[in-house]
């Protein structure tokens, strides 16, 4: 690399989301020759209710994208692929081999259900959109089908961790593993031109050092390089310590009172780590294997039934996680049988903020029987319906979609099988670099993302540390950080409150 004149290449980078859903990263490289190339990290559907429209169009054109990188295979993180495809987008995706096949369960699965809802509703956005203070393309059409899916997917590529693929002649890609979820990546990306120092750029993606179902190999060939790093901060704020594992105690006292067990569950992640959870307890003599366990939902089969046919993926202990006396819940039949029933029994059900699946029978019905305990397990947003119904007091009245109740269930939440590094892991995962030239702060609520970033300011002191949003351009040449703006291309205008019944679906 001889003439270096380091103002020739950069790369501008902003978000789609400004917090946890919606994942989006668009990152625009200038060339020295002023080529632009845009691609995407990510292209998650927003979950929350407040943002729902926001799913309906782009703020910029999808047939400028070049290609994009998928960091793993939640939905907030792929979801709207179909979207980007429907709307003109026709590059290459990219994604690690398991996201690669896990992805059409997904993604079917999502446009299954825009399909319903918007058969049930077709007018819902309309009114709303015309009532938008900047043009939005929905035409009162589905967000997407399963036509779109399929097309979509035959754009996406299966790639190997840790081995480097060139994209186009100047860009390149590693898929580092990480264990948030089976198949995830954290992604690096390489931007190299004749005579220019390369400009090295790490997403973690959504990070987990480790996981209770498989283990991943550690990559140690990229802590030398100069390296810019767009790191998550979900729990930035939390400390390891301040987590408190009482699932145990929760159940086993469920179980001791004869009661009926709910656990919702996310389809993907949770849905095999809970079996896997009670099995051990089978194993160590907690849980009586008389206990019948039920698990209810059609996703979280097939995620399931993944799982057990690609065992190679998993720990060797973990191989079978299904603990004994578990049965797959089939049909109504099947289900109905399980509500009516008064015997001592568990039933993990999705989606796991109980907004759609099973869980919308499962909980109405059993939130009033006072033999009954409800464990949440991951994180439910204060409107779904897992937030509602950890809100309400016991014994108190309430109105669930219009219905009088009285809770009488316990209903208890435990964050301990969270698939996000807390914020120790995510300090040490930057300490393990050592030539850091900026890091990014992504994938958190405001505050703790301010939060966080203070700490690595203190305890990593990188050149430069930002904040990654939907309204600002960071400017990133092979130095680190040039500067931030304004931008005025992209724009994130509208954001419009949604009536109580709005569609929403978690899992
Ligand atoms: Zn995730
Ligand atoms: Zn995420």
């Amino acid at each position: 690399m001889g003439n270096k004149n380091k103002t020739n290449m950069y790369v501008d980078i902003i978000s789609l989301h400004n917090e946890v859903t919606g994942s989006c990263i668009i990152c625009t490289v200038r060339f020295p020759d002023k080529e632009k190339i845009r691609f995407l990290i990510d292209c998650g559907l927003f979950q929350e209710e407040n943002y729902q429209l926001q799913n309906f169009s782009f703020p910029f054109d999808p047939k400028e994208i070049k290609f994009v990188l998928v960091t793993h295979n939640h939905i907030d993180h792929v979801g709207r692929l179909p979207k980007l495809y429907k709307d003109g987008f026709r590059g290459n995706i990219y994604a690690s081999k398991i996201t690669s096949m896990l992805m059409p369960l997904a993604l079917y699965n999502t446009a299954e259900i825009l399909s319903y809802s918007f058969q049930k509703n077709p007018n819902k956005y309309k009114k709303i959109i015309e009532d938008a203070s900047v043009p939005v393309f929905l035409n009162n059409d589905v967000l997407y089908d399963s036509k779109n899916v399929e097309e979509m997917l035959s754009y996406v590529t299966g790639k190997e961790y840790n081995s480097t693929f060139k994209i186009t002649d100047n860009i390149s890609a590693t898929l580092i593993p990480n264990a948030h979820l089976l198949g995830a990546a954290s992604i690096l990306v390489t931007i190299s031109y004749e005579n220019e120092d390369p400009i090295y750029l790490y997403f973690s993606g959504d990070y987990s050092p480790n996981n209770r179902l498989f283990d991943v190999e550690e990559n140690n060939s990229i802590y030398n390089l100069p390296i810019n790093i767009v790191q998550e901060s979900t729990y930035g704020k939390t400390s390891k310590d301040t987590i408190e594992y009482t699932f145990r105690k929760y159940l086993l006292n469920s179980i001791k009172n004869k009661e009926t067990c709910i656990i919702p569950v996310f389809s993907q992640g949770r849905a095999q780590e809970i079996p896997y959870e009670l099995k051990q307890m089978q194993q160590e003599g907690l849980l009586d294997t008389s206990i019948p366990i039920f698990a209810d939902g059609k996703l979280s089969y097939s995620y399931t039934n993944f799982y057990l046919n690609h065992s190679e993926f998993l720990k060797k202990e973990v191989k079978n996680f299904l603990p004994e006396n578990f049965n797959f819940v089939k049909d109504n039949i099947e289900r109905e049988k399980l509500l009516t029933d008064r015997s001592c029994k568990i039933i993990l059900t999705t989606s796991g903020m109980g907004n759609y699946g099973p869980a919308q029978t499962y909980l109405p019905y059993y939130i009033s029987r006072p033999k009954c305990s409800i464990i949440f397990c991951g994180y439910t947003t204060p409107d779904s319906l897992g937030g509602k119904l950890k809100q309400v007091k016991k014994n108190e009245l309430f109105n669930l979609n219009g219905l009088i109740v009285k809770k009488a269930a316990n209903v208890y939440s435990t964050n301990e099988f969270s698939g996000h590094a807390k914020k120790e892991e995510l300090l040490n995962l930057l300490r393990k670099f050592n030539n850091i030239k900026s890091v990014i702060i992504n994938h958190g609520n405001t505050d703790v993302k301010e939060y966080y970033a203070k700490r690595v300011v203190n305890e990593i002191a990188p050149k430069n540390v930002a904040l990654l949003d939907n309204q600002n351009y960071i400017r990133i040449y092979a130095y680190g950080i040039a500067k931030t703006f304004k931008a005025t291309d992209i724009n994130i205008r509208y954001r419009i409150k949604l009536s109580e019944n709005s569609l929403s679906f978690y899992f």
